[in-house]
């Protein structure tokens, strides 16, 4: 519409005056949509992001004033504007509504606690600055309490918000910790960047346990899908960076869902690169543990982690399953060599099928000679006490159904493709 508006007005014949609420209202308006538009443009808005949002909401509630002030105050045109304000009143009170439930503010205020049962910063730490590094990029590991116990999926993510580090900034951080169950403690890797983050680097210490003051932290989540992992048979999980924090805690769940029997996977596969060495330190305890739990699996499944990185000194095997490499990961070679034995067991499955359904036409292809011969020797049967010649020999014949076990049900088709439930009973015949 605006598009449209601006387009006639350009056109037409007539000077457009700008004068009067309404026409200025409308260039105020419009003005704000094309800025919008503008700031959203990626780049931009990744350099600078946090002045990207105030501008974005500064310019929306601009925009809002203009259409009110510019559209005739009768009910049918303003209706439009109404209707999708209602809407963002609605969602943003309930997103407020969940904020405080999650943050458990309502247990605070009926049982007289208040503040007291807000969630707090449980840790911030980070390590100590190795030989090799600045310490410029130690990541940070964030640790929540909250009241109430929060059941996460894996790879569930929060918007956090710090009252000390920014009033207006809320961010999201995927929660590395995954336990399976509800849990009351969150921890967050995080990378240290220009701003919110950055602040939040200068507090953590090397020590564990400390919170630097930091006290009360609020946050809106879990947010995000989760990703139906244990339902596939063959994984393979690419990282880079801190892209293996939001992979960690759904290699954790497999890991737990192989060995409940809850996960199908067969095979899995985690290639993860970096160059962040203070990142390996900060990652390598988690991928310990899983690595740890795995050993229970078994043959049951395979499971096989590669680590790529051209800075890390120290190249070492983890465990039977993770090795470390100082090359670039060679993603095609190591997605081809996944996909390899998917293939092969596609094909000894398909030629399997092939073999049974071969067999099944033979027998069926048997059974019927079998019924045709009876049929002849019966008739033959009938000619011969046509004829006077009484013969018995059709008696003797094994009666076609007396081989066949009937099923007692039909085959049943599960959620799972792979499985098939008969209940199978032989006849009473046998
Ligand atoms: C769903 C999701 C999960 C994430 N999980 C993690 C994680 O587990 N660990 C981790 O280290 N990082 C994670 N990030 C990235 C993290 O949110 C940003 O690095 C952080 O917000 C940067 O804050 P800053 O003020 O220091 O950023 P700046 O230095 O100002 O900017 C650095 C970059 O972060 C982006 N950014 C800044 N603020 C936000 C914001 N509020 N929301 C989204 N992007 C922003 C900017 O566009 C820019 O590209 C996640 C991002 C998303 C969207």
């Amino acid at each position: 519409m605006v598009i449209f508006h601006a387009v006639v007005m350009v056109l037409s014949p007539r000077r457009f005056i700008l004068r009067g609420v309404k026409r200025i209202s409308a260039v105020v308006g419009g003005s704000s949509l094309v800025l919008i538009t503008l700031l959203s443009w990626y780049p931009l808005r990744r350099r600078c992001y946090e002045i990207f949002l105030r501008l974005h909401h500064t310019l929306a509630a601009v925009l809002v004033v203009s259409a009110l002030l510019h559209v005739p105050s009768e009910l049918v045109p303003r209706i439009y504007i109404y209707v999708g304000l209602g809407i963002y009143a609605i969602t943003l009170t309930a997103e407020a509504l969940l904020l405080v439930r999650r943050n458990g503010v309502f247990i605070g205020i009926f049982t007289n606690t208040r503040w007291g049962r807000l969630p707090r910063v449980g840790e911030i730490f980070k390590y100590p600055v190795r030989d090799n590094s600045d310490g410029y990029k130690n990541p940070i590991q964030f640790m929540i309490h909250c009241p109430e116990p929060l059941q996460i999926d894996a790879g569930q993510y929060i918007n956090v918000w710090v009252g000390s580090l920014g009033i207006m900034q809320t961010h999201p951080f995927v929660v590395a910790s995954w336990t399976g169950n509800q849990q009351t403690k969150l921890m967050l890797i995080i990378e240290p960047r220009r701003g919110w983050t950055k602040r939040l680097q200068s507090k953590a210490m090397d020590v564990s346990g400390q919170t630097m003051g930091l006290g009360r932290v609020l946050f809106t989540g879990p947010h995000g899908a989760s990703i139906p992992v244990g339902d596939y048979e063959y994984l393979f999980m690419v990282a880079s960076g801190y892209g293996i924090v939001a992979q960690l805690p759904l290699l954790e769940r497999l890991v737990h869902g192989v060995l409940a029997r809850e996960a199908r996977a067969l095979r899995i596969r985690l290639v993860w690169e970096f160059e962040d060495t203070d990142l390996y330190d900060a990652v390598v305890p988690i991928l310990n543990w899983v690595l740890y739990e795995a050993q229970k699996l078994g043959k049951n499944c395979a499971l096989t982690i590669s680590l790529y990185s051209t800075q890390l000194v120290l190249l070492n095997k983890l465990s039977q399953r993770a090795m470390v490499y100082d090359t670039h990961i060679p993603l095609k070679g190591a997605f081809d060599a996944e996909i390899a034995p998917m293939d092969a067991r596609k094909m000894g499955e398909n030629e399997a099928a092939q073999r049974a359904a071969e067999k099944r036409a033979q027998e069926i292809g048997r059974g019927r000679e079998e019924i045709m011969e009876e049929i002849m020797k019966k008739r033959v049967g009938k000619v011969g006490r046509w004829q006077g010649n009484i013969t018995n020999e059709a008696q003797d014949v094994q009666q076609p159904d007396e081989k066949i076990d009937e099923l007692e049900t039909l085959p049943l088709c599960t959620k799972s493709p792979r499985m098939l439930i008969t209940d199978y009973q032989p006849s009473d015949k046998n």
